[in-house]
């Protein structure tokens, strides 16, 4: 199992967010996280993501309990076991593709010479490998969106967490990008868990989770 998130609650002031979340993930394992606005579902990634701790209760991840980190394990932590996809690529737009694929690996202390041969194979892997030297505003959407999955597999994580990853897409680069998640999981065994609203996504995926008030069903 590569997450198990036992009884995660979350409040903010005293508005109950999570109420007792449970929820296990196996290795290449496609999850998508669905429920109307205000369920909860953002606050939950951000806690899988160990972006956020929750006031109570475990988080595993690749067998490691996230509560006993530190904050500075934590970050190290991060880096090398989450990848992360965003709605808004959330690319460095003053860096080229190929710099903000590496990111993730100069954060781990990887040479330059070996991020960039790492970068440019995950470039080629998902088809962008012509975009190495554009900055962020150079590229389409869909370019944009793969070069941003190529930063999230980067330090080869346990898992890739997704929120809203094509909600900024026409549909034929939704599908696309929704593709390239089957192919990742198919050939590298890569686990993800994507908040979504997309229907379509929703219906291939391995597990469909409806969240609604701070709970899922
Ligand atoms: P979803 O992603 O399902 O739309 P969220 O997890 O974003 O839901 O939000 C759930 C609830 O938590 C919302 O009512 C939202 O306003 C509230 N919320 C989220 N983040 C914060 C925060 N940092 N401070 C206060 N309230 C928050």
């Amino acid at each position: 199992m590569i997450l198990k998130a036992s009884n995660i609650y979350k409040s903010y002031g005293n508005l109950p967010i999570l109420k007792g979340v449970e929820l296990s993930v196996n290795k290449g394992e496609i999850v998508s996280i669905v429920g109307a606005s205000g369920a909860g579902k953002s606050t939950l990634l951000h806690i899988i993501g160990t972006l956020d701790r929750p006031d109570q209760g475990n988080l595993q991840i690749n067998g490691t309990d996230i509560n006993q980190l530190n904050e500075r394990k934590l970050s190290s932590f991060r880096n090398q076991h989450i990848g992360f996809i965003f709605q808004f690529h959330h690319l460095l737009p003053e860096f080229t593709a190929l710099e903000n694929v590496c990111i993730p690996a100069f954060i781990q202390g990887v040479s330059p010479k070996e991020a960039t041969r790492r970068g440019m194979e995950l470039l080629d892997r998902l088809g962008v490998e012509g975009r190495a030297q554009h900055k962020p505003a150079a590229m389409s959407g869909g370019e944009q969106q793969r070069v941003s999955v190529a930063r999230a597999l980067m330090n080869n994580p346990s898992l890739i967490l997704a929120d809203e990853p094509s909600g900024n897409l026409d549909s034929e680069n939704a599908a696309s990008l929704h593709q390239l998640f089957f192919e990742l999981r198919d050939t590298l065994n890569q686990t993800f868990i994507i908040v979504t609203h997309n229907e379509e996504l929703a219906r291939i995926s391995d597990r469909t989770i409806h969240m609604r008030d701070g709970n899922i069903f």
